[in-house]
Parts: C-alpha cells; structure tokens; sequence
C-alpha cells in the first residue's frame, strides 16, 4: 500500500487524508522532516498559499520537500496547493514562495473578480465517467502552460470557460478545485496510482 502524506501546516488536511484512505492509500499528515522520509508521495491542501509558504518555512520543509520533488516524489495539489507547486505566481504576495514544480503560471483569486466560489463540471483527461462535480473557492487557475505541462481539464461554461483547471507535469499533478470536499475519489485514486507506479 503507498504512504501517502499530506503537508498538514494550514488547509484542508483531514478531507485529504478522508479521501486518500478511501482511495486505498495509507495516509498520513506531515508535519516534520523525518515524516516526510516515511512516505512515498504528498498531497498539499487546500487553504492559504501565503500562510502555507511562511510555515514550510517555519517547519523547516522547503528544502526537504524541494529535494523529494527534484528526486521524482509525486505531490498532488488542490487550489493553495495548485498555487504552491506554480513557477510562477500572479496577485501572490511578494514573499510567498513555492516549490520547484510545474512550469506553469497562475493567478490567485482569478475567479474571486467575478464570484468567491462557485461549482462547475469539469471533466479530467484520464479520468472515466461523468464530468466532476468541481467546487472552486477562492481559486486561482492557470494562466499559461510550459511545454512539459499537461492540461488535464479546463471550466466548459460561464465567464471563466477555457480556463485551465487541472495539469499535470510528470508525477505532479494540480488542480484548482477540491475533489476532497464532494466525496468523489477519482482525483485521489489517479494520485494513488501515480504513486504506486513512481514506486
Ligand atoms: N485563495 C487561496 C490562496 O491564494 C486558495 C484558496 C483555497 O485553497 N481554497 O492560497
């Protein structure tokens, strides 16, 4: 079974750890180094970018999950995690940092012009069955994709349509909104697979 952990500084941890269990992972936060070495792939939640940054740094993360990512470690993150694991950060604050991640840019409360959350279907390149039930708060999405990035799902109607919602960049893996609130665990599942096979 792949130990799956989830960067449990700020955010939306337990509904991670909920939908990884039922998606046949062992799950688990993590908090410190030496808990980081026990897993084999990390999910980073849903919550605030900036106040996620300032406590891997504080918790003294950065570089160890810096070097699990550079040594081909699988992260999934959704909406702050999306924006953890951008290159590059629109409407960030000047002092918040990612990791090395995807190549990719994204805007921070992109969707908050218009409204502060909303529900959209969007369907996922990879992923069988009815489009998801995507629930976006705050979210950013993906304003621009280098060429190693992989768009996985984008909104289909409204203002936002075309916008980028999901990616995927080698055993990293993004998306705007949060799978982990609606009980439906394909996104984890895929995670969970993609996991497996980086082991
Ligand atoms: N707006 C938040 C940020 O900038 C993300 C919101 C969320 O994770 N639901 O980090």
């Amino acid at each position: 079974v792949p130990v799956i952990g989830v960067l449990a500084l700020q955010g939306d941890v337990r509904e991670h750890v909920a939908a990884l269990t039922g998606a046949g992972a062992d799950a688990r936060p993590v908090r410190r180094p030496g808990e980081l070495d026990a897993v084999d792939g990390l999910v980073v939640p849903g919550g605030e970018s900036t106040t996620i940054s300032k406590l891997v740094d504080i918790f003294e993360m950065r570089e160890p999950i810096d070097k699990r990512i550079a040594g081909g470690m699988p992260v999934y993150g959704s909406c702050a995690g999306l924006i953890m694991l951008a290159a590059e950060v629109l409407d960030g604050r000047p002092d918040q940092r990612g990791f090395a991640g995807i190549g990719m840019t994204v805007r921070r409360n992109a969707f908050g012009r218009q409204v502060d959350s909303f529900e959209a279907p969007v369907s996922i390149a990879g992923v069988d069955g009815d489009p998801f039930h995507a629930v976006f708060i705050r979210a950013p999405w993906v304003e621009r994709v280098g060429p190693d990035v992989e768009v996985l799902g984008r909104v289909t109607d409204g203002p936002a349509a075309g916008r980028i919602v999901a990616v995927r960049q080698g055993n990293l893996l993004a998306t705007s909104f949060h799978p982990e609130l609606t009980g439906d665990l394909r996104l984890h599942r895929l995670f969970v697979d993609v996991v497996r096979v980086a082991r």
